[in-house]
This record gives structure tokens, sequence and C-alpha cells, in this order.
């Protein structure tokens, strides 16, 4: 027992820590260095002295003046979020997306890009650096104010070492160093996720934060992907492998799937099967999209398939809601974009077949971020990285030492 409480113990970073305090008014949770002093109890002196770093090193500036309560009004702190910019790229398997933003998340400049990812990765990430110099650029800004590079890949990640492991997808990019390829170009920080996790990540920081705690980001596009977001943080599992929702075998389906197995959700339900039923049936559709566009166009067929979409999707998540209890599913990807058909599939069985406690409150909506959700949520993972209290500590000593 003794032994256990031992290993528990992790030595937290000081509440009051210059890092800390950064982290308190960037949460909003203080405003003012009497507010600082006041939420972690640490001297008003010891809290002006690490205020005056973070200004020094400009991640905080003064914004004027509080509310007076009798007597002086007090200086408000604020974040600096233009102490530096973030470049970030979401690569999907034929379409991708860039961005350069502040460390607020907001993008300054943004686009899209039609890249194979197939190309390999020498290729890819050539075209990548090219269209990253080239929005950094137009957003006024210079290759010394990076800061972080955040990635997405289309397929399984080890997060620890930024590289694709066995993605089926994408062939030669099985182990391929991400990271010091990048930094050979941007000396910075530079983080790779599976490209569903950072959609959840964006969209769970830009519209559901302040709200709920847990959330599952389900991708519906050529395959069927999820992100899960547990207590406000990523959820990767040991492997990183967590959320791999396609691959959950369907109860008495047989229909055979690119990993090898019979009756995965995605060989039913992904926009790569949904497109060879409407070949199957006399409509030609080759992808997704085509899938969409026959949807948007009133094709009855596509829509008919699209919400049985949904109800095989949402058997899998019914079980995934049971097991989870998420507050939030949010369905992402071209096919819940098509219309109201998947969504509405999904919700029927999901509120059927789960326990009436975990769905009493349960929201199942529709993306709102779109296609910036790749991108926003790859800032995010890169900004919470640069500026987590530790990290914010290191860089204040290495400038006062070094
Ligand atoms: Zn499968």
């Amino acid at each position: 027992m003794s032994d256990k409480r031992l290993l528990d113990t992790k030595r937290p970073t000081p509440l009051a820590s210059s890092g800390a305090l950064l982290q308190h008014i960037r949460l909003g949770l203080a405003f003012t260095r009497a507010d600082l002093a006041a939420l972690t109890g640490a001297a008003r002196s010891t809290v002006s002295q690490r205020v005056d770093a973070l200004i020094a090193a400009a991640l905080v500036y003064e914004a004027g003046d509080g509310v007076s309560t009798g007597g002086r009004p007090p200086t408000v702190l604020a974040f600096n979020g233009d102490a530096g910019v973030v470049l970030t790229a979401d690569l999907g398997a034929t379409h991708s997306s860039f961005g350069v933003h502040d460390l607020n998340g907001v993008a300054l400049a943004r686009r899209g890009a039609d890249l194979g990812i197939a190309d390999g990765p020498e290729v890819v990430l050539a075209s990548v650096l090219g269209i990253l110099e080239e929005l950094l650029h137009e957003s006024g800004r210079s290759p010394t104010q990076v800061r972080g590079v955040g990635v997405g890949l289309p397929g399984p990640v080890e997060f620890a070492s930024g590289t694709a492991v066995h993605p089926p997808i994408m062939p030669g990019w099985d182990g391929f160093p991400v990271p010091p390829h990048i930094q050979q170009h941007f000396d910075v920080p530079v983080l790779v996720d599976n490209d569903v996790n950072i959609m959840a990540l964006g969209e769970y920081w830009t519209e559901w934060r302040d709200a709920v705690e847990d959330l599952i980001f389900v991708k519906v596009g050529t395959g069927i992907g999820s992100g899960i977001i547990v207590a406000g943080q990523i959820h990767r599992g040991a492997q990183g492998a967590a959320g791999d929702l396609g691959h959950v075998q369907l109860m008495g389906r047989t229909e055979l799937c690119r990993c090898g197995n019979r009756g995965c959700v995605e060989a039913v339900a992904g926009g790569a099967a949904l497109a060879r039923s409407l070949t199957e049936g006399g409509t030609p559709a080759s992808t997704a999209r085509d899938v969409v566009e026959l949807a948007r166009g009133g094709n009855a067929t596509a829509v008919r398939l699209i919400r049985e979409a949904g109800r095989n999707l949402g058997e899998v998540l019914a079980g995934a809601v049971n097991f989870f209890n998420p507050a939030v599913i949010v369905m992402g990807g071209d096919v819940t974009a098509a219309d109201q058909s998947l969504l509405a599939g999904v919700r029927e069985v999901v509120y059927q077949r789960s326990t009436s406690l975990a769905t009493q409150h349960l929201q199942i909506v529709r993306s709102r971020l779109g296609d910036r959700a790749g991108i926003t949520g790859a800032a995010v993972m890169v900004i919470e990285h640069l500026l987590a209290p530790a990290a914010v500590d290191r860089q204040l000593e290495t400038a006062v030492t070094g």
C-alpha cells in the first residue's frame, strides 16, 4: 500500500511558478497580480517578480487598468497571443489543409491544397514546407517568429516519435521520421498526430471545452475513425491506437475490410463502401465525395444508403456510449456533411440502444468547424505543448541563466 502511494506521487508543478501563473492568466482564472496572489497563495512580491519575468519574455502584457475597489485601480494582465506563430498541416488522403496561427490558435492565414499522400513523405513534405513558407509570408510573419509545427496524418501515429505506424493508405510513410525532416527547415518543436485526434481536439477546444469534459469525434469519410477526449485531453491509448472505431465488427456482417478482417463497420458504412454499393446498384460513384454529391443532388438511393450507414455506425457508437459515457458525440467528415441523413441514423440507434443514464444528457451533433477542425486542433496541440507550465518555466530559466 505504502509502495503504491510512493509510485503514485508525482511532483506537481508549483501552482505559482511563472509557467503556472501564465496558465492561470490564459485560462481566465486571474486578471491581476492580486488575483494571482489570492489564487495561488503566493506572496505578492513573488507573484510580481514572476509576472515581470513573463512580461520580459513578451508572454504577458499589461492591458490597462481594471476596476478599482478603492484606491489605485489594479493593472489587468493579458496573455500575448502575438508572441509567436504556429504552423499547421492537416494531411488527408488526397486533400490537405494548412494554417498559420497566433498563440491563441486564431488562424492568421489558411489554405487548402490537393496533395496525394501516396506520393510518399519526401515529395509530400517538400510540398508542405513550400506551402507553409508561402502562407507564413502571406500572414506577414517571419520565419524567426515560428514557435512550433503541428501535423496531422491520415493513419495511425506513434505520438512520442511523430511517425506513422503501418498506415494502410500511406505507402513509404511507415516509420518515416517526420519531425526531423521538418526541423531541417523550421528548427522548432514538431508534433505529429493522427488526423482524427487533432480534429477532435480542435472541435473540443473551440466549441466545447467550457461546457463538457468527455467527447467523441467521429470522422466518416472514405473510412471511419474517431478521436476521444477524456477529461479535456486527447486519449491516445497505450500504443496510440485508441479510437480506431472503423474496425469494430458489426454483428452478422461479412463484408471484407481493407484491414483484412470481415464485417468492420468501415467496410459497411464508410464512404468507399457506400460508393461501391451505389455502383453495384447501377449509379456510378467512386469516392465518398461522389456519394455526397449524389445525396445533395437528391438521389434517393444515396440518401437511403447514408441513413442506413448512420444506423450501422449507431450500433457501434451505442456500445461506445455505454462504455465511455461521453457528454457529446461530434460527427465530422465528408459523408456527415452531405445532409442530415447520417446524423439521423446515428441518433435513431444510439438513443434506442444505449442505456438511458448514458444518453440522458448526450448530445449528438455535426462538426461546426468542418474542414478547419484539423488545423485548429494541430495548432492547439502545439500551443499547449509550448505553453505548458513546465515548458514555460524551462524557457524562462534558460533566458536567465543562458
Ligand atoms: Zn477493418
